[in-house]
């Protein structure tokens, strides 16, 4: 009897140890090809419409600021590159489908998690194996030499087991054997960061346009998305994990037809973004947009982004804290003038740092200068700055935010 007391005792401790050590943080982030954001609304897929429960759906956008310096195609392979990156086509240098010569100087996800932490477990599963081989660029030199620790792709190379047809009936084959892995590897290793790509869906909205087949397609592959999420919820439950979840897509199509995408109109820019996450800042009530995951999804996991890569990033995190967004600058001679919004009331500041090169594009270092510390919820902070130079990248920042502008005509 005298040794059941402390027993009893011991595991009343290992029972509240446990309950209190933190849930380990992990992130999948999904992207269905093509669909915009009117027709996810009209047919509340199922699955999508289940996991917003859970989080939320918002409308986001794509292609960058038009008309800006930023401006990005709304095609595909641009469009996975903004996500991956969290910055648009004047930095990573992604213009269309081949690729060609993509700038690996702004760090994707992966690097970031890879360089930040190597323990953590990286996975792709993708229908289109270019995703990990140029986009990510795993194992080349020019991309950071880094190694996913797990990837499922190169089916449709495979023109044996998944031949090629016209109807692109193995692309959906292909889909359902990725999710069906994701969904597996998911359950069994739960990996900290997982990449999901599906691409279907731009297939039958290429061919049919909006049409029953376009939609069927989204039906289909939200059925399927099941599996994931279930994999997800077992995790939760069998585990002390906290999974995070997001699900975009890469362009909207145009209004004519539904058949193409590329361009600037408001339905090719517009995306949409459901996520289960239940730490939704204000800013996913804004129409985020999709440069805004990357820096989401390292608030989630607790990734602190190398200070150079956080300079460059475009986007504002709509997980976690949020301080200002919304950075813009004019210059009226020697007068630099920013402006943001403030969602802080008290005291806190932020610094202002400004350069007048563009080294980093070559891999090189950007020596900025401090010009000031200014209280956020001042909304605006104006400053001379004595240069003949005709551009200026400008970043405010804190402990943990960042945001950055250019001004004027970047150099070749
Ligand atoms: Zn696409």
């Amino acid at each position: 009897m005298k040794n059941y007391i402390p027993f009893a005792f011991l595991l009343f401790a290992v029972s509240i140890s446990l309950a209190q050590s933190p849930k380990t943080p992990k992130a999948l982030f999904i992207i269905l090809d093509g669909i915009p954001a009117d027709v996810i609304e009209k047919l509340q897929p199922p699955t999508l419409m289940e996991i917003s429960k859970s989080g939320g759906y918002t409308r986001s956008f794509t292609g960058g600021i038009k008309d800006t310096y930023n401006q990005t195609p709304t095609i595909s392979a641009p469009g996975y590159n903004n996500l991956i990156t969290g910055t648009w086509g004047n930095k990573h240098n992604v213009w269309d489908n081949d690729i060609n010569d993509p700038n690996y100087n702004y760090w994707n996800i992966f690097r970031i998690a890879e360089k930040t932490n190597p323990t953590l477990v990286t996975a792709v599963f993708s229908t289109w194996t270019d995703n990990r081989t140029k986009l990510i660029g795993e194992g080349l030199e020019e991309a950071g030499h880094i190694e996913l620790d797990y990837s499922f792709d190169g089916l449709e190379l495979d023109t044996i087991k998944y031949p090629h047809d016209k109807n692109a009936d193995y692309i959906r084959n292909i889909d359902e054997a990725v999710v069906a892995d994701a969904a597996k590897v998911v359950t069994e290793q739960g990996p900290d960061l997982s990449w999901v790509y599906l691409e279907y869906t731009d297939d039958m909205g290429h061919q049919f346009g909006d049409s029953d087949q376009f939609r069927n397609s989204i039906l289909s592959i939200d059925e399927q998305l099941k599996k994931i999420w279930e994999a997800i919820t077992l995790r939760e439950k069998t585990f002390n994990e906290d999974w995070l979840i997001v699900i975009t897509t890469d362009h909207g199509r145009n209004v004519e037809t539904g058949k193409d995408h590329g361009g600037q109109s408001d339905r090719e820019r517009m995306t949409w973004i459901v996520t289960n996450s239940h730490n939704l800042n204000e800013h996913f009530k804004q129409t985020p947009s999709v440069v805004d995951i990357l820096p989401s999804i390292c608030n989630h996991l607790g990734i602190k982004i190398p200070e150079e890569v956080r300079n460059e990033l475009d986007g504002t995190p709509f997980v976690g804290d949020l301080e200002f967004s919304d950075l813009k600058a004019t210059k009226a001679g020697s007068k630099i003038t920013l402006e943001w919004k403030s969602y802080v009331k008290d005291d806190r500041k932020l610094a202002v740092y400004i350069c007048a090169s563009n080294k980093i594009k070559r891999g090189d270092r950007d020596e900025y200068i401090k010009v000031g510390e200014v209280p956020i919820k001042s909304w605006n902070h104006s400053f001379s700055f004595g240069s003949n130079s005709e551009f200026f990248k400008i970043v405010i920042k804190t402990p943990s935010q960042a945001a950055n502008t250019w001004l004027g005509t970047a150099p070749k």
